[in-house]
């Protein structure tokens, strides 16, 4: 049995553009990961079996609330992570 989480799909896409419009202070892989992952733990998540699972991915990407929402999570994440970096190298980025 296999399932998807919609949401993991979505908040990887609209990443994507977060990322084009709101510059990262620090945009390593780990630093993304984190954001990534905190975005998805403060999200439901919505499981789909593959067999549907496109039909609803499709629906859950025309609601606007949801992307809204989507959207706000990735810029409180964006902002703890922001605070309280994980990285292990030191990064004149983050002064
Ligand atoms: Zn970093």
């Amino acid at each position: 049995m296999s399932v998807v989480n919609a949401m993991e799909m979505i908040v990887r896409d609209l990443f994507g553009d977060f990322q084009g419009s709101y510059q990262l202070k620090c945009d390593c892989e780990q630093c993304k990961r984190d954001i990534f992952a905190l975005t998805l733990n403060r999200l439901q998540p919505r499981y789909v079996s593959s067999k549907n699972g496109e039909v609803h991915i499709k629906t859950m990407y025309m609601d606007q609330q949801l992307q809204l929402d989507v959207i706000r999570e990735l810029t409180k994440a964006k902002e703890i992570v922001e605070r309280n970096p994980k990285h292990q190298f030191p990064s004149s980025r983050t002064l």
